[in-house]
């Protein structure tokens, strides 16, 4: 390994990093840090520290670091048959056999998996899956997608756009026309603090079927929403959102896409959101725990009611033109096939519901009464301390604050543990993998309550 400021020269004067503040980093204002290593829920970095990482990367590393069988089955495939394409009925065991698995864990009503290797891929495959359909179906005009503010769906032109966040619109001239947003199901932030979960559920609602009656119904071909919302700010839906939102849906015979990129392969202590929320999808997208990110891979599983419509567009106009090299990639599916394999052997499914059930309660426990806590929620093994400067008026602090970045700083430097700062508000995130244990969770916890006290000792 390189001397250390070697190789964090290169870094500034190179690496072009993602999500980023490029000019505080290229000037070394922002640290770097280099990580080496992972076992379970923790990292190593260079500087020879060991920090519990309580995001599991970014919401992907479900499956903990490290595994073994995971890294042999990438060599046993790379050794193999490193690549092939999977165009015009080319496959290999790995991925034919990674389709079953996905299809046998999907709801009964799926049908098919296209593979290729992003959530923001598999969500623009999904778009033009839906365009298409409607085409084959005659109905040209049908092509405006609803997604929710707070919603995220990937960082592309027309995922970017969907995402309903100002970082991913601002200065890209982004969203682009054909997509249309609609309310949050945020209830801690709703506008009327006197309104009922039960009401703000219908609102919702009624705000959607008014937003279809505006632009036309015969315009909206689908919605995209997250189970929970994710990089929004980790935020479960109140009580009756989903069946209330699919109801309309239905009444417009607008198509159902479930963004599963976090939720799916049990982050909510259910195989899918869409088990979990009673959610009948016409596409699913999945992604990150497909793989638990030990390479990339990711998919969009498609109902009966849509395939079938797809084999009616094929027939009558051609091979499908949607493909990436990648769709598919032999050593993805390895990677998936042995992923999943091991998140049964080892029951994560059932240990994200227990500990994270365990971890959600003791974080409200152990610092739902500090004063600038004004929520604490959580569903699985995923979580979030929302924080306000006034909890009765329930006023949030100024963005320029930065109370977020601040408690996940304290965190990280106090305690080594790694939580996120979500992008838009002061809240803390926690996402870690689906292996952690309960000790784990506790360190955890007292590391958030010791962080926030930090915090607010310094206000
Ligand atoms: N959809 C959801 C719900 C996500 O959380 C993400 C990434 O965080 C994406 C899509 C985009 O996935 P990727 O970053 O792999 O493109």
């Amino acid at each position: 390994m390189l001397e250390n400021d070697q190789l964090a020269q290169w870094d500034r004067e190179n690496f072009f990093h993602p999500s980023t503040p490029l000019g505080q980093f290229a000037r070394g204002e922002l640290n770097n840090r280099i990580v080496t290593g992972g076992k379970g829920v923790y990292i190593e970095d260079r500087e020879g520290n060991k920090l519990l990482d309580a995001f599991a990367g970014l919401y992907c590393v479900n499956i903990g670091y490290g595994r073994q069988e995971i890294a042999e089955a990438i060599a046993a495939q790379a050794k193999e048959l490193a690549y092939y394409h999977s165009y015009v009925g080319h496959g290999t065991e790995a991925n034919i056999t990674l389709a079953k698995m996905i299809l046998d864990r999907a709801p009964d009503h799926m049908s098919k998996v296209y593979f290729g290797q992003s959530g923001s891929d598999a969500n623009e495959t999904n778009i033009k899956l839906v365009w298409y359909y409607n085409n084959v179906l005659g109905r040209p005009e049908k092509k405006k997608i609803i997604s929710r503010w707070r919603g995220y769906h990937g960082s592309g032109l027309m995922t970017g756009s969907l995402t309903g966040l100002e970082t991913f619109h601002n200065q890209f001239d982004l969203p682009l026309p054909y997509v249309v947003h609609t309310d949050a199901p945020y209830y801690f932030r709703r506008d009327n603090l006197g309104q009922s979960e039960a009401e703000f559920v219908k609102q919702c609602a009624d705000n959607l079927d008014a937003l279809i009656q505006k632009e036309g119904p015969d315009t909206i071909a689908a919605f995209i929403g997250e189970p929970v919302l994710g990089t929004g700010g980790i935020v479960p839906p109140p009580a009756g959102y989903w069946e209330a939102i699919q109801a309309v849906l239905n009444k417009y015979d607008i198509l159902l896409i479930v963004d599963e990129v976090i939720t799916g392969f049990g982050r909510l202590g259910s195989m899918f959101g869409s088990d979990h929320y009673g959610l009948k999808p016409d596409i699913m997208t999945i992604a990150k725990g497909l793989t638990s990110a030990y390479a990339p891979l990711s998919g969009s599983i498609v109902a009966d009611r849509v395939w079938k419509v797809l084999e009616d567009g094929t027939d009558k106009y051609g091979a499908i033109g949607h493909g990436w090299t990648y769709s598919a990639h032999p050593i993805g599916a390895a990677a998936g096939v042995a992923n999943l394999k091991l998140i049964d052997e080892l029951k994560l499914v059932d240990n994200a519901k227990d500990t994270g059930a365990y971890f959600v309660q003791g974080l409200k426990d152990a610092v739902g009464d500090l004063p600038i806590v004004g929520d604490v929620r959580g569903e699985g093994i995923m979580a979030a301390v929302e924080f306000v400067k006034d909890k009765d008026s329930r006023t949030f602090f100024d963005p320029t604050d930065k109370i977020g970045y601040a408690v996940v700083g304290a965190l990280l430097e106090r305690h080594k543990v790694i939580g996120r700062a979500m992008p838009q508000g002061d809240i803390l995130g926690f996402a870690p993998p689906l292996c952690m244990t309960k000790e784990e969770a506790d360190t955890v916890i007292a590391a958030t309550k010791d962080a926030i006290e930090t915090v607010i000792a310094k206000l």
